[in-house]
């Protein structure tokens, strides 16, 4: 059996307490009555997903484009733009 610790006061006294958008599960502590998730997903944009976004501004493709096809959002690619200094 798996024993749950909660990351806030390391208690084993914890329950699984449904799933988040995600789909991950969230588990409640009894002890502090806070709620988290083990293992979250990372949502950062990854380095070979940055390379291809500045490739596609570099071939002039739409920043509406871009955001539709890699699934990120036009925020994330203007600040990519601005951070490599492409026109
Ligand atoms: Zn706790």
């Amino acid at each position: 059996m798996i024993v749950i610790t909660c990351p806030y006061c390391q208690s084993p006294d914890c329950i699984k307490f449904g799933s988040n958008g995600s789909g991950s599960a969230r588990c409640r502590c009894h002890a502090c009555t806070k709620t988290f998730t083990l293992n979250p997903k990372s949502r950062a944009v990854t380095p070979q997903k940055e390379a291809d976004i500045v490739a596609c501004l570099q071939e002039r493709i739409s920043q509406r484009g871009i955001a539709r096809a890699l699934k990120v959002s036009r925020l994330t690619i203007r600040q990519i733009r601005k951070k490599t200094l492409l026109t």
